[in-house]
């Protein structure tokens, strides 16, 4: 797929006029990617209609850089496919909200109600989960191992089969207990079918709640529009997650349930840990639509600030896939001395998002300082606290609590730092063996 594309715009380039003939067969080439990414055939043939309104062939004639308007005019018009325009119902902490999980049976409803109420919890809120499944046997049991794990608390029903009257007890239960989150599962079936609707618009209007989200497989390709809409149609969806993003499918349905249901993307489901889950960011879902890598942009990121001389290193390093701490401690250098936080790194899915939150720069570096504050002491540490290891392993207990003495900080925070680097390396994995795109790529974007 990326082979495709860059294959496209290289035609692009060689072509010493560019003219509409030229457009057409990059266009053409592209919307094949497309497809194979699961974009609906109707909305990969409006978003050509409307790169051919806005990219203007003479533009492109008069020699201005030719293979960056047309790459940034498709890239920009996926972005706006993916905004519907409003943002999704926020709860706020401290104030009650309902969201309500809707989607098929093995779409992941039930992981990722637990996902987003651990990820909540994590920020101080005060989730609970309520089990309107009545309809899958042991349903129940799911929801209840999933939030005993995370210490969450739950409410369900063994012998219970009217899934209303136990969302809606459910539900009052925890308000009254203060819970600012009350995250309702409900039940799917294997096919789109009435009951299953008519049980939806009945739970929704029993519960009432703030937020109902659409919560779809990645992988179920093309009938992600139908799917989405069957589903809008029958309780106001306002927001969408997708699952198993780490999987092949590159999501493109995504475009879909959010053509058909005006809501937002606000999450993306990456494994089937508690802990796999990130807050949705465009830029990279697009990059990877388009089988550029999640990591296209971080690319260029690297070519713009990272030192030229320890670019060659630093990118051999990649795809050799060790992320050692040595290599977090030099990015962190890195960033802190190019000023706004959030230059390399923050192109990194999952990066962005949860080490340098928007708006919360400055907090961001204190906390990075932190981190390599607590990498120096390793260092003092002696020459057998290998920075240079990629086994987290190596941190036992008693070289983490003389870690903390050495600079000053708390366990915790050195088990903070060890953690970013766990999650930080987890991504980094993924580059390995990734052919390392050339500069000459890297100014497709
Ligand atoms: P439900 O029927 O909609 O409640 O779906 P479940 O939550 O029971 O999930 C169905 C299956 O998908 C389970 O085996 C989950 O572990 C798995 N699953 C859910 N989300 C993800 C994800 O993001 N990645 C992967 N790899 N698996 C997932
Ligand atoms: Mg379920």
């Amino acid at each position: 797929l990326g082979g495709t594309i860059t294959r496209a715009i290289q035609q692009m380039s060689n072509a010493t006029i560019i003219d509409e003939k030229v457009l057409n067969e990059c266009l053409n080439e592209i919307n094949r990617a497309l497809l194979n990414a699961d974009v609906q055939f109707q909305l990969v043939r409006n978003m050509q209609n409307n790169i051919k309104r806005i990219v203007n062939i003479e533009d492109l004639a008069a020699g201005h850089n030719k293979r960056r308007i047309i790459q940034q005019a498709i890239f920009n018009e996926l972005c706006n496919m993916l905004d519907p325009g409003k943002p999704a119902f926020t709860p706020k902490k401290g104030k009650t909200s309902i969201i309500m999980f809707v989607g098929l049976q093995g779409s992941g409803k039930t992981t990722t109600c637990t996902k987003y109420a651990y990820y909540h919890q994590k920020k101080g809120w005060k989730p609970a989960l309520v089990c309107a499944d009545t309809f899958r046997a042991g349903a129940f049991d799911q929801l209840k191992q999933n939030a005993t794990k995370a210490k969450i608390p739950f409410y369900g029903s063994y012998t219970e089969s009217d899934p209303v009257k136990i969302a809606v007890e459910g539900v009052e239960t925890f308000k009254k207990e203060n819970c600012d989150l009350i995250i309702v599962d409900t039940s799917g079936r294997h096919k789109q079918e009435a009951a299953l609707f008519e049980e939806m618009r009945q739970v929704s209007e029993a519960t009432k709640p703030d937020l109902i989200v659409f919560v779809m497989d990645s992988s179920i390709g093309q009938a992600a529009f139908d799917q989405a809409q069957a589903f809008k149609q029958s309780v106001p969806v306002g927001a969408v997650i997708v699952t198993k993003m780490d999987g092949h499918a590159k999501g493109g349905g995504a475009l879909s349930a959010v053509a058909a249901t005006k809501s937002p993307v606000i999450f993306i489901g990456t494994g089937e840990h508690m802990d796999e889950f990130e807050v949705f960011d465009v830029k990279p879902f697009v990059s990877r639509l388009l089988g550029m890598g999640d990591w296209s942009g971080f690319m260029d990121k690297i070519h713009e600030v990272v030192p030229k001389d320890q670019q060659p290193e630093l990118l051999q390093k990649l795809s050799e896939g060790n992320f050692t701490l040595r290599i977090m401690y030099e990015q962190f250098q890195n960033i802190l001395k190019m000023g706004p936080i959030g230059q390399v790194f923050s192109m990194l899915p999952g990066f962005s998002s949860e080490l340098m939150p928007k708006g919360q720069e400055k907090e961001s570096q204190a906390k990075i300082k932190r981190y390599m504050t607590m990498m120096d002491s390793m260092t003092n540490e002696g020459k057998s606290c290998k920075l240079d290891s990629s086994n987290p392993k190596i941190m036992n207990d008693s070289r983490i609590m003389r870690i903390a003495r050495g600079s000053g900080r708390h366990v915790r925070e050195v088990m903070e730092m060890l953690e970013e680097y766990k999650r930080l390396a987890k991504i980094w994995s993924k580059m390995k063996g990734l052919k390392i795109p050339t500069r000459g790529d890297m100014n497709m974007r």
